[in-house]
């Protein structure tokens, strides 16, 4: 195993090596390599103690934060992270244990791309974006192009997630998830709701209800429309139509986990609900910007 300290000395051995397997917190791919389907005979970087994809900055005049790659759930659901961005924190409380949320990192999460890992539904309703570095240089991405189906990514051989931007809240944000039971859970559904009251735009994306994350469109511009941005209120007909609209918008498939029926009506009664909880603490819980 090579244990790099710096992005330079990383993105070298990445370089020699670019089939080389990279481990964060190893919480998805030591289960990969114990059930055989990754092997590890080859080259493990380990990446969480490259400073620089332990480290996050705020950046007021843009409104964004720029989170390491190997920032994990730990430090994303506590403050200050949880302030600039609530609708990740909330994300990251629902993620497995604290062992689990103490070694999961986000790029993992990423790295991954299941269409149900908890963080990715967030960070497309952010328009997060992706910096990827290789020793040719870095591209940064929307999450929406990272994102390319189940479990697979834009990643170049030789190439590293090394940050991830979001804007800090900007209004009401949520995420919800429906499991098997209410912890220690993968989500059979999931969905985020972000309220941009700046720019007065919704933003609905969906998980674990279709190959990759979901963004809703047509649900999107129904609720922008129907709110009453002075106020933040709307109609309750609006917010059911709403949720109508999420689960119109998903491509679920049945599994061992749960019927594509069932997720498909799951998925719009959590749009519904989190609707009713930004029209109910939209004004109050405006967070830093
Ligand atoms: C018991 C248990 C419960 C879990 N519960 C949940 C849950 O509730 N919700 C959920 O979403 N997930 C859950 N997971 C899955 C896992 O914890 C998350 O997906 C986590 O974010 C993975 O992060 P990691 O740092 O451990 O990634 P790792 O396992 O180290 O890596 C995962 C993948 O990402 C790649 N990768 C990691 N870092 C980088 C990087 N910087 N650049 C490029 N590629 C990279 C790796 O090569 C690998 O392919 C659970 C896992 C376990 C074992």
């Amino acid at each position: 195993m090579l244990v790099p300290t710096s992005l330079d000395e990383a993105t070298a051995m990445l370089a020699e090596h670019p089939g080389a397997l990279i481990l964060a917190g190893g919480t998805d791919l030591m289960v990969e390599i114990n059930d055989g389907h990754r092997r590890p005979d080859g080259i493990v970087i380990a990446v969480n103690r490259v400073p620089e994809l332990r480290s996050w900055r705020h950046d007021p005049a843009a409104a964004t934060l720029t989170i390491g790659a190997a920032i994990t759930y730990t430090e994303l659901l506590s403050e200050p992270l949880a302030l600039f961005s609530p609708a990740l924190a909330e994300a990251s409380r629902t993620v497995g244990s604290p062992q689990i949320r103490n070694a999961g990192t986000l790029a993992g999460n990423l790295g991954t791309c299941s269409p149900a890992g908890d963080a990715l539904p967030v960070l497309a309703a952010l328009d997060a974006t992706v910096t990827l570095v290789s020793a040719a240089g870095a591209r940064t991405m929307p999450v929406g192009e990272f994102m390319v189906g189940v479990k697979r990514t834009a990643i170049e051989p030789g190439e590293l997630i090394v940050e991830i931007t979001v804007p800090t809240a900007r209004g009401w944000q949520g995420y919800a998830k429906v499991g098997v039971r209410n912890a220690m859970v993968i989500a059979v559904a999931s969905a985020c709701l972000v309220v941009d009251e700046r720019e007065q735009r919704i933003a609905l994306a969906l998980g674990s209800v279709g190959p990759t994350i979901i963004r809703c469109d047509e649900a999107e511009a129904r609720l922008g429309t129907a709110l009453d941005w002075a106020t933040m209120t709307a109609p309750d007909d609006d917010l059911v139509a709403f949720g109508q609209l999420a689960a119109a918008a998903a491509r679920p498939i049945t599994d061992h986990r749960s019927s594509a029926e069932y997720r498909r009506h799951a998925v719009g009664v959590l749009a519904t609900r989190l609707a009713r909880r930004a029209v109910a603490g939209g004004r109050r819980s405006t967070a830093a910007a």
